[in-house]
């Protein structure tokens, strides 16, 4: 089994509420609270969990796109948080993000060879001819030509778009690339090209991904392990096949029971959720899913459950299985 590329302990991103007429600080939302995992290397960890879990700040968190509140990051053993913007500047060789929006995330006004020779001018690469030869070579990396170098963001499809994402995130030859939701705004049918795509980019380049997203069908195609965060928390992390085959979290249970299943001769029982996702501003006390959980007890309302193993490779947050 390989290394671990990265570490990521206790990790909390708290952002404060501003109130009253002078603006002062009245609370936090807990974004972000208390979440460990690490990412061995080669591998895809797949984090889910519905909007507003946490699982995009925590992608942007361990980069520091947004700083971290408290916590760990260690890459390749050495923890990133300390890091000056000088050293950081220089680590974002190595961990790449690829975004949900390839519109939104491309400048309209750049040529695909400006939006791709970007980040090897800004690592280095002053020679204009040379950055010209390796964004026709990225281009052809991801599926798309070289003649496409001369064009716009708005001339291409959502899929290619995406594409000019991936070759722009490659350009530096990464080794963890952090991909939140790449695929959720494009049709299904190409959304399963761009995964196949980065499936084989992992394989010939040797990365890493933290793959995010809400669709729990979307990350099993893709992932080798996947986390499940609620409400700013992880509350399961497993292999993907134990995760999916032999869920322990009552609300990994009420997720995956809602995932439609293709053979129609399956019939599942489906868990309805009582309640709508509480405010990460104010949470639940001890399990933040007491609230909608079906298994609740006493317990449940009053102490957090410990995010500990069930088995070597699966882990749970929930006291259904914290005496085990
Ligand atoms: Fe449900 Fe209690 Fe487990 Fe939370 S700790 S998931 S409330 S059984």
């Amino acid at each position: 089994m390989s290394q671990p590329i990265l570490e990521v302990k206790g990790l909390k991103k708290y952002f404060p509420i501003q109130g009253g007429v002078f603006g002062k600080t009245v609370g936090e939302v807990k974004a972000v609270d208390d979440v460990s995992f690490h990412v061995r290397e080669g591998e895809i960890l797949g984090i889910v969990g519905e909007s507003g879990c946490g699982k995009s700040t925590t992608g942007k968190s361990i980069l520091r796109l947004i700083e971290p509140t408290e916590g760990e990051v260690k890459f390749e053993g050495k923890d990133i948080t300390k890091f000056s913007s000088e050293d950081m500047r220089k680590l974002r060789r190595d961990m790449q993000i690829i975004f949900q929006d390839p519109y939104a995330s491309l400048n309209p006004r750049h040529t695909v060879e400006k939006i791709v020779g970007e980040p090897l001018l800004v690592h280095g690469m002053k020679s204009k001819s040379e950055r010209k030869k390796r964004v026709r070579q990225l281009l052809e990396i991801v599926g798309l030509s070289s003649y496409h170098a001369s064009r716009y963001p708005h001339q291409f499809s959502g899929g290619q778009r995406q594409r000019i994402g991936i070759a722009r995130a490659l350009a530096n030859h990464p080794k963890l690339i952090i991909c939140d939701e790449p695929v959720s705004a494009l049709d299904v049918s190409v959304q399963s090209q761009i995964l196949n795509l980065m499936e084989e980019l992992r394989d010939e380049f040797q990365l890493t991904y933290i793959f995010i997203a809400h669709d729990l069908s979307v990350v099993k195609h893709i992932s080798d392990r996947v986390g499940v965060m609620y409400l700013g928390r992880m509350v399961e992390l497993a292999e993907k096949d134990a995760l999916y085959e032999e869920p322990k979290h009552p609300y990994t249970k009420a997720l995956l029971s809602a995932v439609p299943e293709p053979d129609p001769d399956i019939v599942k029982e489906r868990v309805i959720l009582e309640g709508d996702v509480p405010s990460p501003a104010n949470p639940p006390t001890g399990c933040a899913f007491h609230t909608r959980c079906p298994f609740a007890m006493d317990i449940c309302s009053q102490v957090r459950p410990e995010f500990g193993p069930v088995d070597d490779q699966h882990f749970v947050a929930c006291h259904l299985y914290n005496d085990k």
